[in-house]
């Protein structure tokens, strides 16, 4: 296509004028061809289309109705019944603007163009959207109402259109619509948020994690609103034995809702989790639905997690506020749990830390306490527990577990033996081993399943009588 060609044809130029003056608007996302094309008029330098004929999307172009923006395409659609809404966004007129108001200048100059056109309108239902656009306020409205109680400030917007209404609007709308039009999905996700910029809600649309996602069925106008969970990262150190990482349900009632007798209706093995020590403050606060706990693995029930404390991420699944100072949430924290369970700090993560967190294999050091049978001599004792100094143990899948577990022989590292104290017959020591290491089964051999262990070496049986995570060396 030439541009200009100055003092050309006059008579090919008025076969083609008009249809060139609106086919470049067509094109023409940008303000300066508009321009050009405005200040063209009444000027002796015209443009045209340098052609007879033009390929569309593979088809030869119907000169009865071309696709817009010729005037014969704009009368089409408006014919055919064609909203305001719809007007505007296939019309090919950027330059106008989008929304209701430019559609019905467009039509509007298509009515002074033709005074017959009015009549010729065969219906008042539009074909492109089935006057979707018209439900935009009532859709907005609920999705409100819904939210009306949830602090959020991105949200995410889906629709999900009838195929078949999908379908004949692409149709019509590669037919009769300009180049470069927007599609039907993409223009009432727009026309959504317009309204919602309009009602003077700050909120910001974004293509990923939002604060809340929503979903609108165009055929049936249901609204569907899931509120995306936020993530807390933190380090928790447990004082006190005898509570289970996470919640455990009443093995009686296997944890329904009501409870049962053997669980004083709290359908909980334990009453106490850290789980919810932790958790259910900040439920509390965020007034939010429940939570998950995701820990950087576990200690046993009466095994204190101490030092740093252990990483984890709690998951607040559909809160209703996300923007609580982290230093308040932990306050909250140390009110609800003093004596059983400690965090430090929180900050505020993604779903990834979770991942980042369930992956990591540190090395941990532990202090272990235990009893041996049969009389040993210190000096020789403690020279035989120091040989596993640094030493690779073979650990059988320990029989506590093996219900959980697959059967394998893991071997595992013990990177150091730090501290040895005897106390009347008992025998205390603080040792790193590689993530993953089966401490109790290392001192008391699980029946021989760990090969070396402190009973082979003292050789005598050893009772465990508690064990501490005293660090884990993460970050
Ligand atoms: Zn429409
Ligand atoms: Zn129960």
């Amino acid at each position: 296509m030439r541009d200009i060609e100055p003092g050309g044809d006059r008579d090919k130029l008025e076969e083609v004028d008009e249809w060139q003056l609106y086919a470049s608007a067509g094109y023409a996302s940008s303000e300066l061809e508009s321009e050009e094309i405005e200040s063209e008029e009444g000027n002796s330098e015209e443009i045209w289309f340098d052609g007879d004929d033009l390929e569309f999307e593979g088809s030869t172009v119907n000169w009865d109705s071309p696709p817009c923006p010729a005037p014969l395409g704009i009368a089409h659609v408006i014919k055919i019944g064609v909203c305001d809404h719809c007007l505007a966004r296939v019309s090919g007129f950027h330059s106008k603007g989008s929304g209701p108001d430019s559609g019905s200048l467009i039509r509007e100059e298509a009515f002074l163009r033709d005074a017959d056109l009015e009549s010729k309108i065969v219906q008042d239902y539009c074909p492109l959207c089935e006057n979707l656009f018209d439900d935009v306020e009532n859709i907005v409205d609920r999705v409100f109402e819904t939210l009306s109680k949830t602090e959020f400030s991105t949200m995410q917007f889906g629709i999900h259109l009838p195929k078949d209404l999908v379908q004949e609007e692409d149709r019509i709308r590669s037919k009769y619509g300009a180049p470069g039009s927007y599609h039907l999905k993409g223009a009432i996700v727009e026309s959504i948020h317009e309204r919602i910029r309009g009602l003077g809600k700050e909120v910001d649309f974004v293509k990923e994690k939002p604060d809340v996602m929503v979903l609108v069925d165009g055929l049936t106008l249901r609204v569907d609103v899931d509120v995306r969970p936020i993530f807390l990262y933190g380090r928790y150190r447990k004082l006190s034995r005898g509570i289970p990482q996470t919640r455990w349900p009443c093995r009686a009632c296997r944890g329904r809702a009501q409870g049962c007798e053997s669980c004083d209706e709290t359908g909980l093995q334990y009453v106490d989790s850290v789980q919810d020590l932790i958790g259910e403050p900040i439920r509390d606060a965020l007034d939010a639905e429940d939570t998950s706990f995701h820990g950087m693995g576990r200690e046993d029930i009466d095994v204190r997690c101490l030092g740093s404390g252990r990483p984890f991420v709690l998951e607040v699944k559909k809160p209703s506020k996300r923007t609580l100072p982290v230093e308040d949430l932990v306050e909250l924290v140390k009110g609800h749990a003093p004596g059983k369970v400690e965090v430090d700090r929180f900050t505020w993560c993604t779903r990834k830390k979770v991942n980042e967190v369930k992956q990591s294999r540190s090395e941990k050091t532990y202090t272990i306490r235990f009893r041996p049978e049969g009389p040993v001599d210190k000096e020789t004792a403690e020279k035989s527990i120091l040989s596993l100094d640094g030493q690779v143990i073979d650990q059988e899948t320990p029989q506590r577990v093996s219900h959980r577990r697959a059967a394998k022989t893991r071997r595992r590292k013990i990177t150091s033996i730090d501290k040895l104290s005897f106390e009347d017959d008992e025998i205390e020591i603080t040792l790193r081993c590689e993530a993953g290491t089966y401490v109790k089964e290392l001192v008391h051999s699980d029946e021989g399943r760990t090969t070396p262990s402190v009973q082979s070496v003292l050789g005598t049986d050893c009772e465990v009588i508690w064990l501490d995570v005293l660090e884990i060396h993460y970050e």
